[in-house]
């Protein structure tokens, strides 16, 4: 199993590693590593492997098999054993956790606000989206859940990560325990999030350190996805 360092660290950019194993000349597995993999609605990082000889190669991809964390690259010559340094595109990942944060932020609100279930998420670099299902759908309202998001990322509020057993994190959080009914039986760590003084969840994401780094949360478009299921997009303030 690949080391999973972006866990506990979201701000690392740059590190030293040791590729652990090449399949086809260019999907790489690193003994530990801070790229994050496509998993969860947010986009994979992408970035560069630098071996001591100086050869670049660029990461396209980075994706989860199996428990390894495989990064693609756009050239062969990499080999298990290799010391590399390694270079996070650092634009790209920032702005992925500004979007993952704010869509922790967002979400709680219209869960608490609205009375909604969020049922799925996807993040991008210039909007995300959010889905949920909802009964009555006064979009009138959405002002008013907007300036609330908006209230706790000015707010300032630490978000802080936790690695930990299953068995632990199902007694720290009561609605895990429904939650974790879906995780599969193999899963045995939980990594959980928690926004201080507003939420506390299981999820594999990237996240700032603190709301106040979102800037700003506006919704750009609300849609109807059927009978009670509704999706928003949203964009972050620059
Ligand atoms: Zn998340």
């Amino acid at each position: 199993m690949t080391q999973a360092a972006y866990l506990l660290d979201c701000y690392t950019k740059e590190f030293v590693g040791t590729v652990k194993s090449v399949k086809d000349d260019k999907f790489v597995v690193l003994e530990e590593t801070y790229f994050y993999p496509q998993s969860g609605g947010q986009p994979f990082d992408t970035g560069r492997i630098l071996k001591e000889d100086g050869s670049e190669h660029n990461v396209v991809f980075v994706g989860k098999f199996g428990g390894e964390i495989s990064h693609e690259v756009d050239k062969p010559g990499l080999k298990a054993g290799d010391k590399v340094r390694c270079v996070i595109d650092w634009d790209r990942r920032y702005k992925h956790m500004r979007m993952h944060t704010a869509a922790h932020v967002l979400s709680n609100v219209i869960e608490k606000d609205a009375g909604a279930l969020i049922t799925g998420n996807q993040l991008g670099l210039q909007q995300s989206r959010i889905d949920f299902s909802l009964e009555d759908f006064d979009r009138e309202k959405f002002k008013e859940y907007e300036a609330h998001a908006n209230r706790i990322v000015s707010e300032g509020h630490d978000v802080n990560l936790f690695l930990m057993s299953r068995d632990e994190a199902e007694e720290k959080v009561e609605r895990l325990s429904g939650l974790a009914k879906g995780l599969p039986p193999e899963i045995r760590e939980v990594r959980l999030v928690e926004i201080e003084g507003l939420v506390i969840e299981a999820c594999g994401g990237t996240h700032l350190a603190n709301t106040s780094e979102i800037k700003g949360i506006r919704i750009t478009k609300m849609e109807n996805k059927g009978a009670k299921n509704r999706r928003v997009y949203f964009e972050l303030a620059e």
